[in-house]
């Protein structure tokens, strides 16, 4: 198949997808549907084939005439093969901006069994030996890959699946199942766009406890998906998983004003060893701040997620 017509399949086989401009497919010129949203892509496109030194390797390549790898002003760069396991087709891709301007021939290697695990889960990711993310997945979810390489976060692949087997996308061929698992994934993006904003804001550290240790998650303050709540910095607070299952449990208060933190007297209670009492004793009194003011958790989203969960904080006093 001719690039360009490599180009308009895989645009077909996306659901949300449109060519704007073909050119000669290294790029094609596409405009990505993100439910109401619109993305533009330079989408560089290519056939995956065997390797005959490597049985177990799978590549595309670039086109190796001097075509550049290139992405207009307000174009992402993304570069991606297209592969058939029995009768359903794969798409492959990377994020193209660590190669624009590459005109030199070169492979994008990766391993045969990442087609096969997107045959039959929806989505799988392969990590080459540069430290290159290569993904594999169900066409359908390409534009949900193009909104997290806009947003430049990496998406958990295992959450990408169970929302894959949710729909049933692998046997449910329509794009309305596709649209709906696309709905999902973008969630999953906007969830770990806050995440790794929040993290940020607070330099990486917990701010219940201080550590760092790249186990760090974004916790709402008004939780997410209640009207009202935001995926803005000031309603989140920077957790490691321990405070965060403990925040979330509602076993953890903080004061909206003072940022004064209280601990829940089950706590106190059940420390049963030394790893406990330093648990409880390296919680801070009170919660630290990001670097930046207009970061600071807002005392309203505090106020919004004890009126949220009646009953829950009758503990404090
Ligand atoms: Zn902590």
């Amino acid at each position: 198949m001719s690039r360009v017509d490599l180009l308009n399949e895989i645009c077909r086989l996306s659901g949300a997808m449109e060519v704007i401009d073909p050119q000669v497919g290294w790029p094609g010129l596409v405009r990505v549907n993100l439910g109401g949203r619109a993305q533009r892509v330079a989408l560089h496109v290519s056939n995956v084939s065997t390797h005959a030194r490597a049985p177990h390797e799978r590549r595309f390549q670039n086109p190796g005439n001097r075509t550049p790898v290139s992405a207009p002003r307000g174009y992402l760069p993304v570069l991606c093969g297209l592969a058939q396991v029995g009768q359903l087709p794969i798409v492959v891709a990377i994020n193209g901006r660590s190669r624009v301007g590459r005109e030199a021939r070169f492979s994008i290697l990766f391993n045969v069994s990442i087609l096969q695990t997107a045959a039959h889960s929806g989505w799988a990711e392969y990590t080459s030996n540069a430290g290159e993310v290569i993904t594999a997945m169900d066409p359908r979810l390409l534009p949900a890959f193009v909104d997290a390489v806009q947003h430049g976060v990496s998406l958990d692949p295992m959450a990408v699946q169970d929302a894959a087997d949710a729909f049933d996308l692998v046997d449910d061929r329509d794009n309305e199942a596709g649209e709906r698992a696309r709905v999902v994934v973008s969630r999953l993006v906007r969830k770990a766009t806050f995440g790794r904003d929040v993290c940020d804001a607070y330099s990486r550290q917990c701010a219940m406890c201080g550590l760092g240790l790249n186990v760090l998650e974004g916790a709402h303050i008004f939780p997410a998906g209640i009207p009202g709540s935001s995926d803005e910095i000031w309603n989140g607070l920077a957790l490691c998983r321990n405070h965060h299952r403990l925040f979330d449990r509602h076993e953890i208060w903080i004061d909206p004003h003072s940022r004064d933190l209280r601990l829940h007297p089950r706590l106190y209670q059940a420390q049963r060893n030394e790893a406990d009492t330093n648990f409880v004793e390296n919680t801070l009194p009170n919660i630290s701040l990001p670097g930046q003011v207009r970061h600071h958790p807002r005392p309203e989203m505090f106020v919004s997620r004890y009126a949220n969960a009646a009953g829950e904080y009758e503990w404090v006093v």
